[in-house]
């Protein structure tokens, strides 16, 4: 992506392009190659210390497939990655465009990987846009069109003819420009989900959880619910004399939905906006007081 932004800036600014690219590449690496935030037997008190279990979606259990190297349970938060063969903290997926997991330890650079990406895409498709409206100009397309052609000087009746100009002599930059106008939307929309997840310290991974516990609750609530309504109903036809208006009473009062609590996403790791946005550029296990937490756990 960056290399075509770079090919479409290389006649306007070499060094400035340069840069952009350099960044993207050094963006790409740092979340490729570094550490996700792999748990391993030397830190796994650390991390089961820095990540309490909630009890909720996350309960003390041990990795089966780690339990080689000797790390007992999983701290929260952390999953095992198949494709890596190892457990990562912070687990949020295994990115198949990085080649690596997206964790504790490296969320940070994807994050500014995309935001990067985004901007650079953003800025291809408006120097793009600015080149061909130069060139319109340079070139007097407007004039030539409204004097030697006679077409009516307005933007709806002027519009198509430039487009289709356009198309005919810059098709190749057109369908560049429309190409990092799209690529630069979704980029946008993912960069978009991920903040909004760092913004509440929430995981890809952890969505998923919060989403199977909280269908879970709900089934259960509901069906709790109507088990009650049923005893009630039943208890109302055992006593003969109320027996017309308890039934009446039951009926109405069967709604489980209506009965049933509200389930709600209770997430104890969430300690406020700055705090977990802090928590992302600044990793728990990057700081100073995540080695000495070993000693207080033991
Ligand atoms: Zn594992
Ligand atoms: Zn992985």
């Amino acid at each position: 992506m960056s290399f075509f932004v770079y090919f479409i800036q290389c006649e306007e600014d070499r060094y400035t392009s340069l840069l952009g690219v350099g960044v993207g590449i050094l963006l790409f690496l740092l979340t490729s190659f570094t550490d996700a935030g792999t748990v391993n037997a030397e830190n796994v008190s650390q991390y089961l210390s820095a990540y309490p279990y909630d009890n909720i979606i996350f309960t003390d259990k041990e990795c089966s497939t780690c339990k080689i190297s000797k790390v007992s349970s999983l701290p929260a938060r952390s999953k095992h990655c198949g494709i890596c063969g190892r457990c990562v903290a912070r687990f949020d997926h295994h990115c198949g465009w990085m080649n690596n997991c997206i964790g504790e330890r490296n969320t940070r650079y994807f994050l500014a990987f995309l935001l990067w990406h985004f901007l650079l895409c953003l800025y291809g498709t408006i120097a793009i846009g600015l080149v061909l409206a130069g060139r319109l100009k340079e070139l007097r397309v407007v004039y030539i069109l409204t004097v030697y052609y006679g077409i009516e000087n307005s933007f709806y009746s002027l519009a198509p003819h430039v487009v289709q100009w356009l198309l005919g002599s810059y098709n190749t930059q057109i369908l560049l420009m429309v190409f990092l106008a799209i690529v630069s939307l979704l980029l946008a929309g993912f960069f978009g989900y991920h903040a909004n997840l760092c913004r509440t310290n929430t995981t890809t991974n952890e969505t998923f959880k919060w989403q199977d516990y909280i269908n879970w609750r709900r089934k259960l609530n509901e069906a709790r619910a109507s088990a009650a309504a049923l005893k009630s109903s039943i208890s109302g036809m055992s006593s003969e004399s109320k027996l017309p208006e308890s039934k009446w009473k039951a009926f109405f009062r069967r709604s489980p939905l209506e009965d049933a609590e509200v389930v709600v996403k209770n997430n104890m790791y969430d300690k406020g906006m700055f705090h977990n946005i802090w928590e992302v550029i600044c990793p728990l296990s990057t700081r100073r007081s995540f080695s000495q937490r070993k000693s207080k756990s033991t």
